[in-house]
């Protein structure tokens, strides 16, 4: 040994051991799903997470076995990520939105040997059981409950499994390259595909995701993460705020607006993060309750376009500066994050704003190209529409149980999506792929015209879709819903998009209804509306 430096495997362990041995007194709050209010802290999950290691031994989960839990955010699926993941098993979120034939399906290709779930999902539990191969164990996670034990034969109870560890058994010497985390895409086509993060990938993931111009968590935080702990492992919230030792508030069921907006006053939140049809319902929860959110600073929006007027309405009403970030299942998630740069300190508030709208740039440990389709590289001059490609220490290389590379040839990781990027890496989703509408074989984005329908006063969410045309194959129509009390004019939607758009880019319908189709991570099922809206131009 000579000039060397200590070498620590980088491990999901080591966040949770700094947590509780540096942070132990800092609160963590978690919704129940009976409504209560569960107050616990970094210590106690800290001792909690090794005490289900050393339960998991004992019932003869065999080492590196997924787990799998069905579970909204709260203080028992924070454990389990550490315990599960620590003790060198593999936590499995699955998504209770997904149908039964789908979560059949994942449950029997991850071959979990452990089910844990929250109440909610009990009824789930005994229907899917059946058809379940390798599930072993079902574990109810709260204290005993003789109603649901009625329901499914031999289950276990989450509180009483812990008692059957120990808060001092030691933690595993792990791998830093072994999996710690599995989730599954949530297959709009075809079946969903599992992504397999590793305890390596997971760390450095933690580390640069809250860089100053990423989350920015600090411990003095009180962080509210909405998105849920099964997409995407809550964009990485819970690691990072073991990490920094925030305040973790879990919000467990209730997600609608006021639900929110009294547990944000509540528990004084300051930073939050989910996906933005969770912040349309969040502004109506406000305007409702009469909070002013006044602890909220900034929310971390993402999963799907955040429309330009949302981040006006936050800003000005309620003082909450929105960062707009992307990324996907298969990129841990965090891809890019929009913060400015220091040239851009001397632009006008409007420049300013304008930049801010856009998806953002990579952070270090992330490389982004766009291609034409043949894979060649396109320029980098804020106007040219490629496939997005992306590359870096926590992205997808192969699926889980599929021997062949997810990647190209030379190496990238292909998103699917359409963006453009600039000189400075700031990149803006023009569309998926499968969504972008091809009028006369040119292209048009849905996300475009999205912010437009829904900068409208009359217009609560909107979404664009390709309807069939005769002549120029497809057309833009718009499916919107109307905002609370409103009944807005056809043609005075469409009347919004002039000079904002190319006149050949404009919808030529607006469609109101009452509700969007949500998929199982809250956006927009574009393919639905297709199916039930691509003909109306050809029916007329
Ligand atoms: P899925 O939607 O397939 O369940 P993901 O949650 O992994 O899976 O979604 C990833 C996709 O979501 C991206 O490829 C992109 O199309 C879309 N997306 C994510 N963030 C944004 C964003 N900020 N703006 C526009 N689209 C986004």
């Amino acid at each position: 040994m000579n000039g060397t430096m200590m070498h620590q495997p980088l491990t999901i362990t080591s966040l949770i051991v700094h947590a509780g041995k540096y942070h132990a007194g800092t609160e963590v709050v978690s919704v129940e799903t009976d409504g209560s209010v569960d107050r616990s802290t970094w210590g106690a999950v800290a001792a909690n997470a090794r005490r289900l290691t050393s339960a998991l031994d004992r019932l003869g989960i065999d080492p590196g076995a997924r787990c799998g839990t069905i579970a909204w955010n709260n203080r028992r699926h924070l454990e389990i990520y550490f315990g599960a993941s620590g003790g060198g098993r593999v936590t499995h979120t699955i998504n209770p939105r997904l149908t039964p034939e789908q979560m059949i399906y994942i449950i029997n290709h991850a071959e979990d040997q452990i089910l844990f779930l929250d109440r909610t999902f009990l009824p789930v539990a005994a229907k899917l059981g059946a058809h379940l191969k390798t599930v072993r164990h079902f574990v109810l996670m709260g204290p005993r409950d003789d109603e649901a034990a009625a329901m499914v034969d031999g289950l276990i109870f989450y509180d009483e499994l812990l008692e059957t560890g120990s808060a001092d058994a030691a933690w595993p010497e792990l791998d830093e390259n072994a999996p710690a985390t599995l989730c599954y895409t949530s297959g709009t086509t075809g079946n969903p595909k599992g992504v397999q993060y590793t305890h390596r990938s997971t760390v450095l993931h933690t580390l640069a995701g809250n860089q100053p111009d990423g989350i920015a968590m600090a411990a003095r935080d009180v962080v509210m993460p909405v998105v849920p702990m099964f997409h995407v492992a809550a964009w990485g919230t819970p690691y990072i705020a073991a990490a920094t030792g925030a305040k973790i508030v879990l919000p467990g069921p209730k997600l609608d607006g006021e639900s929110l907006a009294r547990l944000i006053d509540a528990e004084q939140v300051t930073l939050s993060l989910g996906v933005p049809t969770i912040w349309m319902g969040l502004l109506a929860g406000l305007e409702k309750t009469g909070s002013k959110a006044a602890s909220m600073e900034r929310t971390v929006v993402g999963g799907s376009a955040l429309p330009p007027s949302m981040i006006r309405e936050f800003r000005d009403k309620y003082g909450v500066e929105l960062i707009h970030a992307w990324g996907m299942t298969e990129t841990s998630p965090l891809g890019t994050l929009n913060q400015l740069l220091q040239k851009h300190g001397d632009l006008s508030e409007d420049a300013q704003a304008k930049i801010r709208e856009g998806q953002g740039r990579p952070p270090f440990g992330v490389d982004l190209r766009i291609v034409d389709e043949a894979g060649k590289e396109l320029p980098r001059d804020g106007e040219t529409q490629g496939e997005l490609q992306i590359r870096g220490h926590w992205i997808v290389e192969s699926y889980f149980g599929q021997d062949q590379s997810a990647l190209t040839e030379d190496g990238w990781f292909d998103t699917g999506d359409i963006a453009t990027l600039d000189e400075d890496g700031y990149m803006i989703i023009r569309d998926r792929s499968k969504d972008i509408i091809k009028s006369g074989g040119e292209w048009i984005s849905t996300v475009e015209l999205e912010n437009i329908a829904i900068a409208h006063p009359g217009v609560a969410n909107a979404a664009a879709i390709a309807a069939r045309h005769p002549k120029w194959d497809e057309r833009p129509v718009i499916v919107a819903v109307p905002a609370e009390g409103a009944e807005p004019e056809e043609s005075d939607v469409l009347a919004a998009f002039k000079g904002k758009v190319a006149d050949w880019q404009i919808p030529d319908r607006v469609i109101f209804v009452k509700d969007l189709p949500l998929g199982a991570t809250g956006k927009v099922m574009k393919n639905k509306l297709r199916d039930e809206y691509g003909d109306v131009l050809i029916d007329a």
